[in-house]
């Protein structure tokens, strides 16, 4: 493809944009992964990133993808025909159900209407009713990237204790990491599973698994195969800030800067800033006169929107228009949600400006097509972002 001057906007919703100095940390040479630079770099990574899942306990970084964090949090609590809880909230809870059945797991799916999150309430009535304790498993989307809509993960864990079951909790936080609050410990998470790609503003290629006293539990009785995930080779190594393969030494050097980078904004900014983002976008959404794909206010995802078009009108087509006069990418529409959304990653690193840019190419694509919105997104983007709005009367 030619050239495009300009730096492009990757307003997906993951990968995210990465900070030239968690760049500039990756493309420094390779160290040596089994000498004491590595060993230093391990242990401070291996500590730091915990506060992040907001754990006391150790968190697993693996050399995969998303999806390689999620295999691994089932392979290394679950058995062969072992029952697992799940809710579908959208693309991405339907895809770790696939996967739990590939494993040879059996997964209890409460069906869902892609426009809101888990409800706990249902989850728990099906909890009370197993009175064998056949599931062993909740697993469950903290925040579903295909339609902007995140659950209560608080309320999950209540609904399991109220009912008192023993189930395991695994969460997926890859698009909420560091972007919207999320607290492994105190919300009793037994695997949380995480990626690189999004709110660390890394590049994609390292996962997560942060795990509980009870998630290594259950590891040592949990029969299906592993070996390349498995927690025990890797806890061991860990223990002296070294992996037991290769790991992907030059993410992990990029990690470190990312940590940095969290650490001097605080989360606490860092959740406020991707909050007002959300809301600046979803005031610019309701000017144009278009809905959005979460129905439920209390659950507006803070790290990315999913934007319905008026029927008749291409989401696909607009992203397209939008790529090839502005240099910007959207997300698209997943599985039934296909050419109907598209989706306005904002998450990550990210200014005030960039927002205001993202949205000022959107209207410009909205335009170039032809498609009928009403004026004034960036405007009341603006006053959020200003801080002349109260987001209170949203909720409301
Ligand atoms: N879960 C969620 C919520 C995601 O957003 C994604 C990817 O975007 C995945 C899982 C899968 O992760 P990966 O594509 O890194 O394997």
């Amino acid at each position: 493809m030619k050239y495009s001057p300009g730096r492009h906007f990757l307003q997906i919703p993951g990968p995210t944009n990465t900070p030239l100095p968690i760049l500039a940390a990756v493309g420094k040479p390779t160290i040596d992964h089994r000498g004491p630079e590595f060993a230093e770099l391990g242990l401070n990574v291996l500590k730091r990133i915990r506060s992040v899942f907001k754990t006391n306990r150790p968190v697993i970084i693996y050399p995969t993808s998303g999806s390689g964090a999620w295999e691994a949090a089932l392979v290394n609590t679950l058995s062969p025909g072992d029952r697992i809880l799940m809710f579908e909230t959208g693309w991405f809870s339907t895809l770790w159900a696939k996967m739990t059945k590939a494993l040879g797991l059996e997964p209890e799916i409460i069906s869902g209407d892609w426009r809101s999150g888990v409800d706990a309430g249902v989850m728990e009535a099906h909890l009370r009713a197993d009175k064998q304790h056949a599931i062993r498993a909740v697993a469950v989307v903290h925040n579903e990237t295909s339609t902007g809509v995140a659950s209560d993960i608080a309320a999950v864990r209540r609904a399991i204790d109220d009912a008192k079951h023993p189930a395991l909790l695994l969460v997926d936080t890859i698009s909420s990491l560091a972007s919207i609050d999320y607290r492994h410990d105190e919300w009793g998470v037994d695997v949380t599973v995480g990626g690189s790609q999004k709110g660390l503003m890394l590049p994609p290629g390292l996962a997560f698994n942060a795990i509980s006293e009870k998630a290594i539990e259950a590891s040592k009785s949990a029969k299906l195969p592993r070996s390349f995930l498995g927690w025990d080779e890797m806890l061991a190594s860990n223990a002296s800030g070294f992996f037991p393969y290769t790991p992907s030494t030059n993410l992990l050097q990029g990690l470190k800067v990312a940590l940095d980078l969290i650490e001097e904004e605080g989360l606490d900014e860092i959740f406020a800033r991707h909050d007002r983002a959300a809301l600046a976008i979803r005031r610019a959404a309701e000017q144009w006169g278009f809905e959005i794909q979460c129905r439920n206010p209390s659950q507006f995802s803070s790290s990315l929107t999913a934007v319905r078009l008026p029927e008749g009108y291409s989401a696909d087509a607009l992203r397209s228009e939008v790529l090839q006069r502005t240099n910007m990418s959207l997300g698209n529409g997943l599985g039934p949600l296909a050419d109907r959304v598209f989706r306005i990653g904002h998450l990550g690193d990210f200014s005030t400006a960039s927002m205001l840019g993202t949205l000022a190419a959107v209207e410009l694509g909205l335009k170039a097509r032809g498609i009928p919105y009403g004026r004034g997104g960036v405007d009341a983007a603006g006053d959020i972002l200003l801080g002349n709005s109260s987001p209170i009367a949203e909720s409301a």
